[in-house]
């Protein structure tokens, strides 16, 4: 692989390679890379572990190169919320190494980087930035309550017209909320579901 910029480190809290769960990559052999750091402070976070970008070891760009295997097509960042972090030169490296690079954030922070599929998910805890929001090729907004999704309407009406729309239950609330969500899509067809398949099928 090639190497680059020395000096520039990412709080890195887990790194791994398996498929990509959610949204429109569901099925993808992807190699993901969660950085530390998060100020949305979201009540039903499942990584609340990765907030303090200070408690999670930092890696050069060269060590974070190391670890993608040759063959695998795709990164994704995440975090934590990976935009509260400088992604130029991160991304710059891997996409050297001729991957592609996808981004999940809620777009609270300014997007940096050579991205190529940004997956926004806003949160009500700290709004999206309006320049996140013309960015976004998939917007997915995760149901906690049957208010979310109406919410998730004025989101769907500032992202460009070629933006996936996606509704995903949070896993914890998912046996109650999955029938009003397929009733609300087969009423409403501009969205689709996502589901967490790596939760069913129990991979990371
Ligand atoms: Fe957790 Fe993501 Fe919300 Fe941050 S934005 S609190 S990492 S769910």
């Amino acid at each position: 692989m090639n190497t680059t910029n020395s000096a520039i480190t990412y709080p890195v809290m887990e790194h791994f390679y398996t498929l990509q769960g959610e949204g429109k990559n569901t099925g993808e052999a992807t190699y993901f890379i969660r950085l530390g750091g998060c100020d949305v402070g979201c009540v039903w976070c499942d990584v609340k572990e990765s907030w303090e970008a200070d408690k999670h070891p930092k890696y050069t760009i060269e060590e974070i190169l190391a670890w993608i295997p040759l063959h695998c097509p795709a990164v994704v960042i995440t975090g934590g919320e990976p935009a509260m972090h400088n992604l130029e030169a991160l991304t710059k490296a891997i996409k050297e190494n001729k991957k592609k690079i996808y981004l999940e954030t809620s777009g609270s922070h300014p997007i940096t980087g050579q991205i190529d599929w940004v997956c926004l998910s806003p949160k009500k805890f700290k709004a999206a930035l309006p320049e996140s929001l013309p960015l976004a090729h998939e917007l997915k907004i995760v149901i906690y309550h049957t208010s979310d999704l109406e919410w998730g309407e004025k989101y769907a009406n500032l992202v460009n017209s070629s933006c996936c729309l996606y509704l995903q239950p949070e896993w914890s609330k998912k046996e109650k909320l999955l029938p009003i969500i397929v009733e609300y899509i087969k009423q409403n067809p501009k969205w689709k579901l996502s589901l967490q398949t790596h939760k069913y099928i129990e991979i990371p």
